[in-house]
């Protein structure tokens, strides 16, 4: 069980060319086990407000707070962030040759709880995983990401998540380019560790497909940086029917 609040969240990306402001001020409250899902137009800085979430190195918050159950964690590293809870499964899972899925998962698992699992418990509970997930015993042993398709990049996040679990998720676009037997797979899973865990989500999505599934408490409309309305399930449909086109152009105004 936890809370996230994001306080008037001000963040930059920094390119070559220096930093380039994105987020705007977005404000955000996720209460103790809620489900919550942002929907918005391309290039709105949805990715971005979960890299900073995140704490990604890439990512400079210029304003704002960020507390995870009261506790501010604006300013910690993504290794701290991740300790006190915080996972984000991102859009572009990076491709880490010569590290081994079960091998980082391990270590992740280790970092975060500061020690070890035991191997007979984590043999089983990654077994389990596995096979949840529909993902055979020889995937684990493949570099993490290397030639994965998207749907094993998918489900090695929510493998991820399963075996971590984390107080609060941010799913970014974890839906996207997967078919529908594994959009059923990873949604499945995703609900699993959230009514087991109690944690709260934060979704990312284009499509109202995996809401049938992963049912949202609240639905956001990002554009132009920041959250622009607040909805609940039902406007998840109404935007897949209307599209962005009228957010965009109050953005622009
Ligand atoms: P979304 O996830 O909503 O599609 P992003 O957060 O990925 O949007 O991107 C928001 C804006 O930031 C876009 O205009 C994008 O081009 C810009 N952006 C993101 N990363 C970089 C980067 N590394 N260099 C320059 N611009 C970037
Ligand atoms: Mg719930
Ligand atoms: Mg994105």
């Amino acid at each position: 069980m936890a809370t996230l609040d994001i306080i008037d969240l001000h963040a930059s990306v920094i390119t070559p060319e220096g930093p380039k402001p994105i987020l705007h001020g977005v404000n955000l409250h996720i209460g103790d086990n809620e489900i919550h899902a942002i929907m918005g137009p391309n290039g709105s800085g949805k990715s971005t407000t979960a890299y900073a979430l995140a704490g990604h190195p890439s990512y400079e918050i210029t304003s704002g707070q960020v507390l995870l159950d009261g506790v501010d964690i604006t300013d910690m590293t993504a290794d701290e962030r991740a300790r006190e809870g915080l996972f984000l499964a991102m859009q572009y899972p990076v491709e880490v040759p010569g590290v081994s899925v079960s091998n980082f998962l391990r270590t992740a698992k280790t970092a975060i709880d500061g020690e070890a699992p035991k191997l007979r418990e984590w043999s089983q509970a990654l077994r389990k995983v596995t096979e949840k997930l529909r993902v055979d015993a020889d995937f684990i042993k493949r570099d993490l990401n290397v030639g994965f398709s998207g749907g094993e990049k998918k489900r090695t996040e929510v493998l991820q998540m399963e075996l971590l679990e984390p107080k609060i998720a941010v799913l970014d676009e974890t839906d996207s380019g997967l078919d529908v037997d594994a959009l059923r797979v990873v949604s499945e899973g995703i609900v699993d560790v959230h009514e087991r865990t109690g944690n709260s989500l934060l979704l990312i999505t284009h499509y109202n497909r995996i809401l049938q599934y992963v049912k949202p408490d609240y639905v956001h409309v990002f554009a132009g940086g920041k959250i622009v309305r607040t909805g609940g399930p039902d406007l998840a449909s109404e935007l897949e029917a209307s599209g962005y086109d009228s957010y965009i152009e109050a953005e622009a105004k």
